[in-house]
């Protein structure tokens, strides 16, 4: 599907650095005749002790130091906005079209200096998981904007502005990381704004920067990538050999729903979907999970809940549901918790594993796509 571009990242004499595997960034700090442990030590100043300023590196010469401040940008864009909400979650929302050493805080959006064309959002979740283990879990994007269009999502309102690098990515975790009292991010869920399988090259990339041991070290099994359901490109992914999370935005019982819904259910079938989530299961041996956003008398009564059982019970899956977040101007209700429960047990009574996904940071409007609306007003 070819679609035209509002914003595209400017070209560049530098590498951005977030976008280079270990290969590549040793090939280029050689090619700037610097010795190839050069690669390894920044590795280690930006993906462990998250220093990205080359002045910092102190066990780099003066002369590799400038050498690496003139040949590679550490961050691109500009973090224009940070909310922290009462229950721990952070956002920011990046500009990729302001200069993220522009310290002025004139950021001149009538300018056409950046606006929400140029502007994706990232949360990061902090959670106590049943072990009693600490969780953060960084929500990224994978596109601005998102080509798909799903009738009740904030990020889909205006289309398609941009495909984001592996690098810009890979760069929302660590800026994540960087923020107060987070630390280290155990988690990576795909599932801010965006269609991550339609930007597939620029994802697969940076799944590998995510969980190499000398990149973020995040293990696949804790990395999930959420799609609205393309099968041919869930295929691809069930071949690269790294066991992610696959889960897939149902969000409805049957294809009539579905169609309503989400404009590409029109070209994808759920009996494709089933197929594409049944090869991956077999490629992979990781149980595909279902999404399913409950909104109010839409899809939320018990008749659905049993169509839905229907489809988990051919499939090595789990399911979970998410109660609908009110955006505002959107004819979607959040749906009763007596329906929700009621859903629930529908499913779980017919064997399938299903969770209701707690609402994190609503204070702050932390559903995808939500903040840049608000914010373009
Ligand atoms: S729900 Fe996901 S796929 Fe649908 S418009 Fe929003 S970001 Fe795109």
């Amino acid at each position: 599907m070819q679609t035209r571009l509002k914003y595209q990242t400017p070209m560049s004499n530098t590498q951005h650095f977030f976008d280079l595997d270990d290969l590549q960034l040793t090939q280029a700090v050689t090619s700037l005749g610097m010795p190839k442990f050069r690669a390894k030590q920044l590795l280690d100043w930006v993906y462990s002790k998250g220093v990205i300023d080359p002045d910092k590196m102190t066990n780099l010469s003066a002369k590799d130091r400038d050498l690496i401040k003139s040949n590679f940008t550490f961050l691109l864009g500009k973090a224009i906005h940070h909310q922290l909400a009462t229950d721990g979650t952070q956002k920011l929302l990046i500009d990729w079209a302001l200069d993220h050493a522009t310290q002025s805080s004139s950021l001149d959006v009538l300018n056409n200096q950046g606006g929400p064309e140029s502007q994706t959002e990232c949360v990061m979740i902090p959670a106590t998981s049943e072990t009693g283990s600490n969780r953060k879990t960084a929500c990224i994007s994978s596109q601005v904007g998102c080509p798909v269009g799903c009738k009740f999502c904030a990020s889909g309102i205006g289309g398609l502005d941009a495909n984001l690098t592996a690098g810009q990515i890979v760069q929302q975790i660590w800026q994540l990381a960087q923020l107060p009292n987070v630390g280290r991010i155990t988690n990576v869920v795909f599932m801010g704004m965006g269609e991550p399988l339609s930007n597939y090259n620029a994802v697969t990339q940076a799944l590998k920067l995510i969980n190499a041991s000398w990149g973020l070290a995040i293990g696949a099994r804790k990395i999930t990538v959420s799609t609205v359901g393309l099968p041919a490109q869930i295929k691809r992914l069930a071949t690269i050999e790294l066991p992610i999370t696959l889960a897939i935005s149902l969000h409805a019982p049957n294809d009539q729903i579905r169609q309503q819904l989400i404009p590409w259910a029109e070209y994808v079938t759920i009996e494709q979907l089933k197929e594409a989530a049944n090869f991956y299961f077999d490629q992979t041996g990781r149980e595909v999970t279902l999404e399913y956003i409950l909104l109010g008398q839409l899809n939320d009564q018990p008749e659905h809940a049993r169509e839905l059982a229907q489809i988990a019970r051919s499939l090595r899956c789990n399911i979970n549901l998410i109660r609908y977040n009110e955006v505002q101007g959107m004819p979607y209700n959040r749906p009763q918790s007596s329906d929700v429960l009621a859903f629930q047990t529908i499913l779980q009574n017919a064997g399938i594993n299903t969770h209701i996904r707690a609402s994190r940071g609503r204070d702050i409007a932390a559903a995808c796509g939500q903040l840049r609306h608000e914010h373009s007003k």
